[in-house]
């Protein structure tokens, strides 16, 4: 159910190497059911472990992985943020 057209005003494609760094390890990635915002989070940033929806695995803390949530302005970005979910990188790109 692809309710929203692909074409966004906002949502020409960059990069997306120089787009990653220069936000800092997040980038937008679109697909099928809307865009999402993935931020790369280094192992010493992961202090805390989190239960992959993708394999149902845990991430142990000190793992690199991702964290994306829906950037949907139907929901509004707070709702987003709020059900961002952590991945196994590998998970994530399996994703796609
Ligand atoms: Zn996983």
């Amino acid at each position: 159910m692809a309710r929203r057209s692909s074409k966004r005003p906002w949502g020409a494609p960059h990069p997306e190497l120089d787009t990653e760094r220069a936000r800092g390890g997040s980038r937008v990635e679109h697909r099928s059911d809307g865009a999402w915002t993935v931020r790369s989070v280094s192992a010493a940033a992961a202090t805390k472990s989190y239960l992959c929806p993708g394999c149902q695995q845990e991430i142990p803390p000190g793992t690199p992985h991702v964290v994306a949530w829906h950037d949907d302005a139907l929901l509004g970005a707070q709702a987003g943020l709020e059900l961002r979910r952590h991945w196994h990188s590998s998970c994530w790109s399996r994703r796609r």
